[in-house]
């Protein structure tokens, strides 16, 4: 099995534990003091984003420590992942639950007791149950038991969202065994949450770790629906890889949007409580193996699952609260990776969850219900950074201008629509305030509604005055006049638009209406790489290797690689099991168990795109046959296109080419390549940030310098700075 005691014996850095164990380079913020926290025993409360890195902070641990640790975990899909995923870097995990039956039960208590597992994952009713106990008794006494660690904690609060009664008495643990240390974790972020976990764990004296709520790596927008709301979203899923969520508030949206896109093409399942639990389970299993590549699903999805590759997370429909909106999209991008959180927002939606809320009996909730909607509107409506204002809703100020929201990016212009507004607070006002929006916008533009003509309103002198703005923009008036307090709306389910003070302010031209305008544009999300495309066609390649590697051992594809993995894989392009056993992720069972399929494939596509030749060396000495016809056309003044189109290869070839040439210290004359003035500049901004990718170089030089210049002037830099 796991040679856990000859690794401690000659390298306790706790660095080359977690490269040996998990194949990563370095920790997270704050993973490491809370590792060297845990090996001192002491009681810990981790409260981390969804995809912070909460696990590592108690497996790490439990592989250092003599003994067994415990994992308390609500979710038998959860335990599963989680014990796979381990399995998979080779170390000795296991599960009991309610899914085995006595015989495997009973070989995995033996293969516990015989001291060779060092993580065991349990359901909370196991864990107290007559039977269990008495054997927890005796691996404390044969093996010992390193640490109880609790996961998702906050099930032990009521005032968290998914309060489980079985937690509370995980209390009874803490007397029972109380030098145990007990790690709690939760990514639940409120302070009454916490507060409750430590009581009711009977924590004693815990560290208290919180990490930022900033998930970096998360870029949110906010859309306004529209009549081509379909279409958007439609393209929203082509152009975003990978996996994806969308939310809808109903059952019934859920079904109707699930046959729209499969009638589009879109692999896509629905998932929902009208479904039977078969059918619900068989979905999840096909999306997290990426057999389906969208969930069309009611908020019901996604608690128990644990798919660190989630690229999108869409919500169709306005979620009830900020905190709601916060854990369901933030379940796109656990791996650390881009990803992108879109929330499409009608006013109508709006008035259907707060009828919803009027159906409520408490007026109690009711208040709270309706409070925590209208943070949710001012999310959606605000111009300010969308993170700010998330991470403000949890007590952690952010200063905005985070580059990673649409607020951010593409701030919008605040124009002046004084006019427009008293258009349209003056046809409120001749409809007698009787009226809702829609049919004050279609007096506004000269519709011919039945409506209209039974109240004879297209003889009123507003009839027709706003034909020059789409319904759209009149609803966007109307919306930002609402909240800024100038229009008001009855809340008994009609929404009849009621003028008030404010409002006659408007009219008498005593108070400035400016409203910051939607832009329409088409959001280019991912940064141009030139190198992208080339990346991208191995990326995909690999990906289907190792969907068919996942397939064959009935797994979900991110346990056999996860996605940043595989994405450096793509780039650095490893030619031999050294070189791939130094990727960022990949441990040495893995090396052993992929690597020559994963290399073949590497090779295989090299080949393939003319990159390697059979006698060249990959890194050093003498170029290639192929390298060398590129240096004499080069030599002949040939310019890179010329070269490519020549040569029948592409562009960013032939730069690969004289990239590798530079570093096998041919003489490729940089001047024909690029401008002396660039080359100074990219040299002086290397000496600054150092050897690192292009893209932050790019970001710093800006637009007018391309990768393939700055490719060129690093490889050159690279060279002389190893003299
Ligand atoms: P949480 O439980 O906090 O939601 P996980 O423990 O599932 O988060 O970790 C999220 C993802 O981050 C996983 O894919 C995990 O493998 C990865 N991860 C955790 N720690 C590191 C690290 N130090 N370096 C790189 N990846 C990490
Ligand atoms: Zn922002």
């Amino acid at each position: 099995m796991f040679a856990t005691q000859s690794f401690m014996s000659h390298n306790p850095n706790l660095e080359q534990a977690l490269k040996y164990y998990f194949g990563y380079d370095s920790f997270r913020l704050g993973q490491r003091e809370i590792v060297e926290q845990a090996l001192q025993n002491r009681d810990l409360l981790v409260v981390m984003p969804t995809g912070g890195g909460k696990s590592l902070c108690f497996q790490l641990p439990a592989l250092l420590k003599q003994g067994l640790t415990v994992v308390v975990s609500p979710l038998i899909a959860l335990m599963q992942d989680q014990v796979e995923a381990l399995r998979d870097n080779g170390i000795a995990a296991t599960f009991l639950n309610s899914s085995l039956n006595a015989y495997k039960v009973r070989s995995r208590e033996e293969y516990i007791l015989s001291g060779k597992v060092k993580l065991l994952y349990v359901a909370p009713e196991r864990l107290l149950s007559e039977r269990f106990l008495p054997f927890l008794d005796l691996v404390h006494h044969q093996v010992g038991i390193s640490a109880l660690a609790i996961d998702e904690a906050h099930c032990v609060s009521e005032w968290g969202h998914d309060f489980r009664p079985e937690y509370r008495q995980l209390k009874s643990l803490r007397k029972r065994y109380p030098d145990i240390p007990v790690f709690a974790l939760t990514a639940t972020a409120t302070e009454r949450v916490r507060t409750d976990i430590i009581q009711q764990l009977g924590l004693n004296q815990p560290n208290i770790h919180i990490a930022s709520f900033n998930r970096t790596n998360l870029y949110y927008e906010v859309r306004s629906k529209t009549k081509h709301t379909y279409a958007e979203l439609l393209e929203l899923i082509r152009e975003t890889e990978g996996s994806g969520i969308v939310y809808c508030l109903t059952r019934k949206k859920v079904d109707e949007l699930t046959l729209k896109l499969q009638h589009d093409k879109i692999s896509v399942l629905p998932y929902h409580a009208g479904l039977t639990d078969e059918e619900r389970s068989k979905n999840q299993t096909r999306f997290i193996r990426d057999d389906v590549r969208v969930m069309v699903a009611t908020i019901a999805f996604g608690m128990g699952i644990n798919k660190p590759d989630v690229r999108f997370v869409i919500h169709f429909d306005i979620p009830r609260n900020l905190e709601s909106y916060y854990q369901e999209s933030g379940r796109a991008g656990r791996d650390g990776e881009p990803s992108r959180c879109t929330l499409f927002y009608s006013y109508s939606d709006v008035k259907t969850i707060e009828f919803l809320i009027n159906q409520k009996p408490d007026p109690q909730e009711q208040l709270i219900a309706k409070q925590q909607l209208r943070q949710m509107i001012d999310y959606t409506e605000g111009t300010d950074c969308r993170r700010t204002i998330q991470l403000g809703y949890f007590g952690e100020r952010f200063a905005g201008n985070c580059d990673g929201c649409d607020n951010c990016r593409y701030p919008k212009p605040i124009e002046d629509w004084t006019i427009e507004a008293m258009k349209f607070l003056s046809c409120v006002a001749r409809c007698k305030e009787r009226f809702g929006m829609g049919h004050i916008i279609d007096v506004l533009r000269g519709a011919k509604t039945q409506k209209i003509t039974q109240y004879e309103h297209d003889k009123l002198s507003t009839y027709g005055i706003g034909k020059d703005k789409t319904a759209d923009e009149w609803r966007i008036l109307g919306r930002s006049l609402l909240h800024q307090g100038l229009l008001e709306q009855t809340s008994d389910g009609y929404a009849v638009l009621k003028l008030n003070a404010l409002s006659w302010e408007v009219m008498r031209r005593q108070r400035i209406v400016s409203i910051a305008v939607p832009v329409v544009q088409k959001i280019t999300w991912e940064e141009g790489n030139e190198k992208a495309t080339e990346v991208e066609l191995l990326l995909q390649r690999l990906r289907s290797l190792r969907k068919q590697i996942a397939d064959a051992q009935s797994v979900p594809p991110y346990v056999i690689f996860a996605d940043s993995t595989l994405k450096l894989m793509a780039q650095i392009q490893p030619r031999t099991l050294t070189e791939f056993s130094k990727l960022s992720g990949v441990v040495s069972h893995k090396v052993s168990q992929y690597g020559e399929k994963f290399l073949a494939e590497i090779r295989a596509y090299r080949q393939e795109q003319g990159l390697i030749e059979q006698n060249s060396s990959p890194f050093f000495g003498l170029p290639s046959d192929t390298e060398l016809l590129t240096l004499q056309l080069h030599q002949q003044g040939l310019s890179v296109t010329e070269i490519a189109a020549k040569r029948n290869l592409r562009p960013t070839t032939i730069i690969r080419h004289l990239c590798d040439l530079i570093e096998k210290n041919q003489s490729v004359d940089l001047n024909l390549l690029v401008p002396v003035d660039k080359q100074q500049k990219i040299l002086q901004v290397l000496e600054i940030l150092g050897d690192i990718s292009l893209t932050p170089i790019k970001e710093y030089l800006g637009d007018s310098y391309s990768f393939d210049e700055i490719r060129l002037i690093r490889e050159k830099w690279r060279r002389e700075s190893q003299k």
